[in-house]
């Protein structure tokens, strides 16, 4: 799964506006000049909550050829875009898929450091995980994840 989105509370998003202008020295900072910082789309909402919104395809590898996905980013807006629940894979199979989307709260749990219990994919052995909170995590090499449940599946 990949983040593509950040929803910020409005003082969140005043505090990541004074911290870049400070680094930058300009005063004036655009909304766009924070998207490019944080290199994901932005939004604001009135919500005291801090938010990074991540998707995920599945099935992923493909079924038929078990290749993995390949620019993720790109296929996954294709896919939103067109609402046919088609994923294509790089070698141009076509197959009937899921749109994931998890809202994840950041800020809220900033103690991943102390407790890591799981250091090593349970299901390919790579001790490539990423902790997104203490009992949130997922393995970058394969499609492991803590059971995380998307909170908001988009169907068209
Ligand atoms: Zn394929
Ligand atoms: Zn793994």
């Amino acid at each position: 799964m990949i983040p593509t989105e950040i929803v910020l509370s409005s003082g969140s998003y005043a505090q990541v506006v004074s911290e870049l202008s400070e680094k930058l020295g300009t005063p004036g900072i655009s909304h766009l000049q924070v998207a490019h910082h944080l290199a994901l789309t932005v939004s604001i909402q009135q919500e005291n909550t801090d938010l990074v919104i991540l998707k995920e395809l599945i099935p992923n590898p493909c079924p038929i050829c078990h290749h993995r996905l390949t620019f993720l980013r790109e296929t996954i807006e294709r896919f939103e875009n067109e609402g046919s629940h088609s994923i294509r894979c790089p070698m141009g199979h076509r197959y009937r898929g899921e749109l994931k989307v998890y809202y994840l709260n950041i800020f809220e749990e900033n103690d991943t450091e102390v407790d890591k219990p799981v250091k090593v994919c349970p299901e390919c052995g790579s001790k490539n995980i990423q902790y997104l909170g203490p009992k949130v995590m997922f393995c970058l090499d394969c499609d492991w994840d803590s059971g995380m449940e998307p909170r908001y599946q988009v169907h068209r």
